[in-house]
């Protein structure tokens, strides 16, 4: 009754630890978000607190209460997380404080269930001095406490803190498993979840999130139509879309990278049909549109202009002015419509 979908290596490991008693006291779940790195940690504190013979059941009152966030020896410890709500709002790193009062509630015996789980979402947010202080408890064990830390990128958490947990990762699943999965177990219906499991590219949190939330979809739309008019705008009207999004970065970087990610599958997906791999594309429910488009580029264009992309990204990433970066790209924008050997 593990709710995780596909993950089999994952799942294989935490279950032979569980029956052979030989569990770590800390797990590094590592993996892209919306993999299912949450609801794997959920599963294993609930496989750890289960009253039935075979857990995790998922239907005793402690796997019910895991998995509705109201079991007392469960907890979370995330960016919004924590007692002062205004600190949690102008929060950028897991802080200090959140890791002493975590420390404080690991030496107190279990409340209400068998184990106690603290899971770290985020645990590359980790301030250096949180991250300094929770290595002290990585490294004095106490018996029936796992600490179950995720991440999207280990790189940015400390050596030392990697070297002591047991690490497993998640991989992004095949789009026909997504599909599958959203039809059966969350009953969408055929076409919208065909359209989201190439969506999510893998990640189906991602796409459970838009079956739930028509806004996700509406947002991807309206974020398309920009895109579609940019590619056929003068520049001081793309320079303009990038003034835009370049004032929202200061609040949110991460939206200008989803915004590239957007741009990245578009022109992908212009390169398939192009090479006539139409069923291949992420957008499927565009697929009148990347068809015209395609035909206003050649194949060389397209691919310059992915990598352009990738650039941007790359030098956003890396810290680059994100303005200029993105000047660069709508400059790198080639001309639709001035193809004279349209295969080459
Ligand atoms: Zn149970």
């Amino acid at each position: 009754m593990w709710d995780v979908v596909g993950q089999e290596r994952a799942l294989l490991l935490l279950q032979r630890s569980l029956e052979t008693g030989s569990l770590a006291h800390a797990y590094l779940f590592v993996g892209p978000a919306h993999v299912g790195k949450m609801t794997l940690a959920r599963n294993l504190a609930q496989a750890l607190n289960c009253e039935a013979a075979e857990p995790p059941c998922g239907k005793c009152d402690a796997c019910q209460r895991i998995a509705s966030a109201k079991h007392a020896d469960v907890q979370v410890i995330d960016l919004e997380s924590g007692n002062d709500a205004e600190e949690a709002r102008v929060r950028t790193e897991i802080s200090i404080n959140q890791i002493r009062r975590l420390q404080h509630s690991a030496s107190l015996a279990a409340f209400e269930g068998k184990y106690k789980a603290f899971i770290i979402d985020g645990a590359e947010l980790l301030s250096i001095e949180a991250a300094n202080c929770f290595l002290k408890t990585l490294e004095e064990p106490v018996g029936r406490v796992i600490f179950i830390l995720l991440t999207i990128n280990e790189s940015l958490l400390p050596a030392t803190v990697v070297s002591r947990c047991q690490r497993v990762e998640l991989f992004p699943l095949a789009s026909g498993e997504v599909e599958a999965a959203l039809c059966s177990r969350w009953g969408v219906e055929p076409e919208k979840a065909r359209l989201l499991a190439r969506l999510c590219g893998g990640c189906l949190g991602w796409a459970v999130s838009a079956a739930r939330d028509d806004g996700l979809l509406g947002q991807r739309a309206e974020w398309l139509d920009g895109l579609l008019e940019i590619a056929s705008a003068d520049n001081e009207q793309r320079f303009t879309y990038v003034a835009q999004l370049v004032d929202r970065f200061s609040q949110n970087r991460g939206l200008v990278h989803e915004r590239l990610d957007l741009w990245l599958d578009w022109w992908r997906d212009l390169l398939l049909v192009k090479v006539g791999c139409g069923d291949a594309v992420t957008n499927v429910d565009r697929l009148a549109t990347l068809g015209e488009m395609a035909t206003g580029y050649s194949l060389a264009e397209i691919r310059a202009f992915v990598d352009c992309i990738k650039a941007a990204g790359k030098q956003i990433r890396l810290n680059a002015n994100p303005q200029l970066a993105l000047e660069v790209l709508m400059l790198s924008i080639p001309d639709a419509g001035k193809v004279r050997n349209p295969i080459v």
